[in-house]
């Protein structure tokens, strides 16, 4: 998630994290020929999807810190909303209070939302991706206009919250309905990652791209233009992809063989499904440039926000 500043809509970008597999039990990766293994990728067929409702427990911490005094406020609502949303998508979200220490988490089952004060965030977040000192000031950079991370292998999102309220949130107070939404608009796009979606911006001819061509369906939930909005939408395909994750079907596999790790699964689907992937585009809202994952450069893949940027 990318912080743009006050008065700009934020060019929402993949937060997903960059998982170096090193947390990832290699249980569920099998030794694959390399036609089984491009058969395993390929999206042309889910196979069968089971679209009976899911069940996906979440652990909701918002620290006790008086950083978070706002964000305890308005939490109950905004989560109201997010329920909501999964609800239309045959996801029930069923929270349960965080404590400290996370409980048993999961992928696809348990997972596991942080609102963090901001130092908590970065400390976590180099832990997460596993930085270490002499990468931490770069790594600091690259963070200066984030406020979000989802590691999907470790099945947590992490955000700061003071970095989104003060980048993000309009201080008159009759705005605070949009911002609740641009909030749980951050939270329905970071829990897409961890329910198995990439961004629907990624490729120009994954099924996701070409069905949000011919829909009007807008804003789509894992795209950049989700600030402020107080709709969103998704097409059937990402429906389709969340039910065969969570059912354990052919995504939640895919995920498997990967260990977790976004990234390589990304590269994985545009090889075997020889998707384009989309060049950085401009927001037409912010006059940011939009960003994929940077999958060429490890120690850059902090999330996918690491293309040439076009700061104005
Ligand atoms: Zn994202």
């Amino acid at each position: 998630m990318k912080c743009s500043g006050r008065g700009k809509f934020a060019g929402l970008i993949l937060a997903v994290a960059l998982a170096w597999g090193l947390y990832a039990s290699a249980a569920g990766a099998a030794d694959l020929a390399p036609r089984e293994e491009a058969a395993l990728f390929s999206l042309a067929d889910l196979g069968p999807v089971d679209a009976s409702p899911q069940t996906v427990t979440v652990e909701l911490y918002v620290g006790p810190e008086p950083e978070l005094a706002d964000c305890r406020r308005m939490s109950a609502q905004v989560w109201q909303q997010v329920v909501q949303f999964y609800a239309r998508l045959g996801v029930n979200l069923v929270e349960v209070a965080g404590e400290a220490q996370p409980g048993p988490l999961a992928p696809a089952q348990r997972l596991r939302i942080e609102l963090l004060p901001d130092k908590q965030w970065l400390a976590r977040s180099y832990r997460a991706f596993d930085v270490a000192p002499p990468f931490q000031l770069r790594f600091l950079q690259v963070c200066l206009d984030k406020c979000a991370f989802a590691h999907l292998n470790l099945s947590t999102i992490h955000v700061s919250f003071k970095r989104f309220q003060k980048a993000e949130f309009s201080p008159d107070p009759q705005d605070a309905g949009l911002n609740r939404h641009w909030m749980a608009n951050l939270l329905i796009h970071e829990l897409g990652h961890l329910l198995g979606l990439y961004h629907s911006f990624e490729f120009t001819d994954d099924p996701v791209a070409l069905e949000t061509k011919t829909t009007s369906i807008t804003p789509n939930f894992m795209s950049h233009d989700i600030a402020f909005k107080s709709d969103l939408g998704f097409v059937d395909f990402q429906n389709r992809m969340i039910h065969s994750y969570l059912s354990g079907g052919k995504v939640f596999q895919q995920y498997q063989q990967v260990n977790f790790d976004a990234l390589k699964y990304l590269e994985l689907l545009k090889r075997y499904n020889n998707f384009h992937e989309s060049p950085p585009t401009r927001s037409f809202k912010s006059g940011k440039v939009s960003y994929r994952l940077a999958s060429s450069d490890r120690p850059q893949t902090f999330d996918d926000d690491d293309d040439d940027e076009d700061d104005d």
